[in-house]
């Protein structure tokens, strides 16, 4: 709501399109956009354990936009159109292909549990897994041949996203190893894009410390989302120091006022780091 001397205006309000668990899209200004916003909700083991990590949606907004430019930039097809602010990004709308991409180069969370092996353990080559993206059946692995009988994707998608997948392996291997990141495994999703007159495959939703496990190099100190799975505490820093060594927060902003900066309403607010770090403290959606 905006206030002046006369009038109250009321915003114009969006239209939802869909909520997930760390986001919610809505309608965007042109037909086939979307808006992307992320919020800080926290969900694990199926929405079994649910929380907060305070700054999470503006980190993972601005961690995404930067890996998805980096992809758009080595010729990925991405949904990413541009970011809007602090909490949301414009997306092309496309048809999400119902499958999670999960790509593994160091054995950890799902993978060891089933196959017994030690976490850390390298893969021989990275390894993909698929699974159908179904919140009531708990996400199962899926086969290809699963995923051509239940018609999920066709043989030619995925190709396409097999050979996506690699290279953006490939790629983000590469890039977090520049900055003492070691990345263990992540999940992607695809969406399919009607351009001109035919259907192309393009990389949706986000990459960002929610969907990857990312250790640090040299300590093996985890920088992603399995510190609130596991309660391992330092949650929202492992997220800031993800953004810090990609380069995507300014120097106030890396230098620790950042959270404050985002949640605070007033100017005071922003003194001090713990401020932000209140259990309690939800921030306001921008
Ligand atoms: O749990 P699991 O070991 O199978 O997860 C593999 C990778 O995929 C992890 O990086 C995890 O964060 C990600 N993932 C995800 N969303 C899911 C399942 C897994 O982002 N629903």
């Amino acid at each position: 709501m905006i206030r002046t001397k006369r009038k109250i205006y009321k915003m114009p309000s969006r239209k939802p399109i869909y909520e997930g668990k760390a986001k919610q899209l809505f309608e965007g200004p042109e037909p086939g956009t979307l808006i992307q916003h992320f919020k800080d909700d926290a969900t694990a083991f199926n929405n079994m354990k649910k929380g907060t990590i305070n700054g999470k949606g503006v980190l993972n907004n601005r961690i995404s936009e930067y890996l998805m430019l980096r992809l758009h930039d080595i010729g990925i097809p991405t949904h990413f159109i541009r970011r809007l602010n602090m909490r949301e990004q414009l997306i092309k709308q496309v048809q999400i292909v119902p499958l999670e991409i999960i790509v593994r180069n160091f054995a950890a969370g799902s993978f060891s549990k089933r196959f017994g092996v030690q976490e850390g353990k390298a893969m021989g080559h990275p390894l993909v897994e698929y699974s159908y993206k179904n919140d009531k059946l708990g996400d199962p692995f899926v086969t290809e041949e699963h995923i051509y009988a239940f018609g999920l994707a066709t043989p030619q998608e995925m190709d396409e996203i097999r050979m996506y997948a690699f290279r953006i392996n490939d790629f983000l291997s590469g890039l977090f190893m520049g900055i003492g990141i070691r990345l263990v495994d992540f999940k992607l999703e695809f969406g399919r894009l009607q351009e001109n007159d035919r259907e192309i495959i393009v990389l949706a939703d986000e990459i960002s410390p929610d969907n990857c496990r990312l250790w640090d190099s040299t300590t093996g100190h985890k920088l992603d989302k399995d510190r609130f799975r596991q309660d391992l505490g330092e949650v929202e820093d492992a997220y800031q120091e993800v953004a810090r060594r990609l380069g995507v927060l300014s120097k106030n902003e890396a230098e620790g006022s950042y959270v404050i900066a985002v949640n605070a309403k007033t100017p005071r607010a922003r003194k001090t780091k713990k401020a932000a770090m209140k259990p309690n403290s939800k921030p306001k959606a921008k």
